[in-house]
Parts: structure tokens; sequence; C-alpha cells
């Protein structure tokens, strides 16, 4: 199947778009993406295709939520690519800007959306490792949802604390938007799919596998029996040793709306607190690339 997919790349021809949308009743599902897309992203797409009217994907690497010292420079950009798999997917509407359009002044990112307004779900984690992070990724995001009045976005649990942070957001700045978080999509040997992966040279990428196998065996002792934290997060450590990927940034396993840490709940009691299930987040080193993952344990029925 092939659909043409229109592109946007002006502020004002999205104006109109949006507006064409409005006029003729239309509900609008939005995708945020950096772009260099893969079958997580168009996942998202799917369901974006299935729930709203007009699918909107936004394909921009977003400057401000790189550090100076991250991978802005060498990020992966196919815009051509992209939009071909855009098209094998689904009739949707591409919408590319500049970063000076998204951007109209140098520090606009500083805008109120502070990360910490945000409470402890965007400060601790990635947003301790990966300082304004959060802030940048806000900034783009309430742009995003401001400029193309969506009434649904769609966002990756790959990126599990980021979707909860864009939750706050949303409450916290009254957008009137419904937040989707989607499955995430691996590869055939269990790699959450991620742009980032194109870094992995071959070895490094048969490493990486041991990420997905270290939070599976994790996951499955949680559900076997009456477990501490602690086991927990050591059977995923030493699942990773053993594929020599020793540049841990953390393993933690949290609760899945405030992420705070877990650390000395047993298992049963966890349950009785929270009814709710845990996170296990994982980020990892390989080489000079840095690979997020997660998995949900689900509470155990007592
Ligand atoms: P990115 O282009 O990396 O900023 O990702 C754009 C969106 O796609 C985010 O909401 C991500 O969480 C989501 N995403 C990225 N990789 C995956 C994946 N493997 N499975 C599901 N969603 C993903």
């Amino acid at each position: 199947m092939s659909n043409s997919s229109e592109l946007i790349t002006d502020l004002t021809q999205l104006a109109r778009w949006v507006q064409t949308q409005s006029d003729n009743g239309l509900s609008v599902g939005l995708v945020p993406t950096m772009g260099a897309l893969h079958d997580g992203h168009l996942s998202l797409v799917k369901s974006a295709a299935q729930e709203t009217d007009s699918v909107l994907v936004t394909i921009f690497v977003n400057p401000t939520q790189f550090a100076p010292d991250e991978d802005l420079q060498q990020y992966p950009r196919d815009l051509e690519g992209d939009l071909q798999l855009l098209g094998s997917v689904a009739r949707v509407t591409a919408f590319a800007p500049a970063v000076a359009d998204m951007y109209p002044t140098e520090n606009s990112a500083a805008t109120d959306i502070e990360s910490n307004k945000l409470d402890n779900v965007a400060t601790r984690w990635e947003g301790e490792r990966r300082p304004g992070h959060f802030l940048g990724v806000t900034t783009i995001v309430h742009k995003l949802f401001t400029l193309t009045k969506a009434q649904v976005a769609f966002f990756g649990r790959k990126d599990y604390q980021q979707l909860r942070v864009i939750e706050r957001l949303t409450e916290e700045h009254h957008h009137n938007i419904k937040i989707v978080g989607c499955p995430i999509i691996r590869e055939g040997d269990g790699l959450a799919m991620s742009s980032r992966n194109a870094y992995l040279s071959p070895t490094q990428r048969t490493q990486a596998t041991a990420i997905y196998k270290g939070l599976q065996a994790a996951c499955s002792m949680a559900n076997s029996k009456e477990i501490a934290v602690a086991e927990l997060q050591e059977v995923v450590r030493k699942q990773l040793g053993t594929a020599e990927i020793n540049r841990i940034d953390y393993v933690a396993v949290v609760h899945p709306k405030s992420l705070e840490p877990l650390e000395l709940l047993e298992r049963a009691e966890q349950i009785k607190q929270l009814k709710l299930g845990a996170i296990i987040l994982v980020a990892v080193f390989i080489g000079n690339t840095r690979l997020i993952d997660n998995i949900y344990i689900p509470p155990i029925n007592p």
C-alpha cells in the first residue's frame, strides 16, 4: 500500500492546514518525532490513524533537548526516507519545520515550563543525567500542542519518563489534549527500536540485546515470587555484565506514576501499596551510545 504524504515546512502552511481540519470537523492526531523513522515511530502513526481523522507527524531534531556534549550534529536525518516510510503505512501530513521557525529567538527554550515545576517526575533519572533535556522536550511539545491544536497526541512508552513528563505538562498547562502511551516496539532479538541503534557496531549491537534480556529476567522473577527490589536490580546488572556492558547509568525499579524508587519495598508490600505494578528503568552506555529501555511489572492479583 502506498499513500502520498503531504509535507509542510513552514508555520503559515501549518496554520492553514490546522484551520482546514477544524473547518471540516476533523480530529487531529499528533505524533512528534525527531525523524530517522523506524517501526517504533510507525506504530504510533498507525495508532493515530486508527484513533483520529487527520494524522500530523512532526519531524524535527529539537536542538534544545540536546546538551552541548551530546549527539545533535551526528543525529541521523533522512527526510526523504521518512516520507516514504510514512506513505507506506497511512495517509499522513508531515511537518518538518526549520529550527528558526520553532525558535524565533535564540533563548526561547527558556519558557516558564521549568522542568522542576513538574515535580520529581522530571528531575530524577534522565532529568538528573541529562540536565536541561526535559526543559527542551517540554518546550517543543508545548509549542507543538499550541500550534497544531491536536485533540490527541501519541508517545512511545520506550521513553517512559518522557511520557510521564508530558502527561504532567499537559495537566500543569491545561492543554486540552489526550495523551496516548503506545507499547515499545522491539527488534526480533528484543532490542528496543531506536534511531540511535544505528550508531552501534555489529559487536555492540549484539551486546545491546542484554538490556532486554536483563529486563525480562527481572520481570519474570518479580512475577514468580516475592522479591526485594535490590535483587531485581542485581538480575539486570548481572545480565548487562555478562555482555560486558559495564557503563550502567542507572537501573531503577520505580513507581509507575511518580517514578520514585521502590528500593526498600518487598514485592508483596508494593502490591498492597500501589496496585499499579512497577517499572524497571535502564540507561546504559555501549561505547559512546547511550540507550534507554524499560519494562512494566504488572501487579500480581493476591
Ligand atoms: P524520537 O524520534 O526518538 O524522539 O521518538 C519519537 C516518538 O517515538 C517518542 O514518543 C518515542 O517514545 C517513540 N518511540 C521511539 N522508539 C520507539 C519504540 N521502539 N517503540 C515505541 N515508541 C517508540
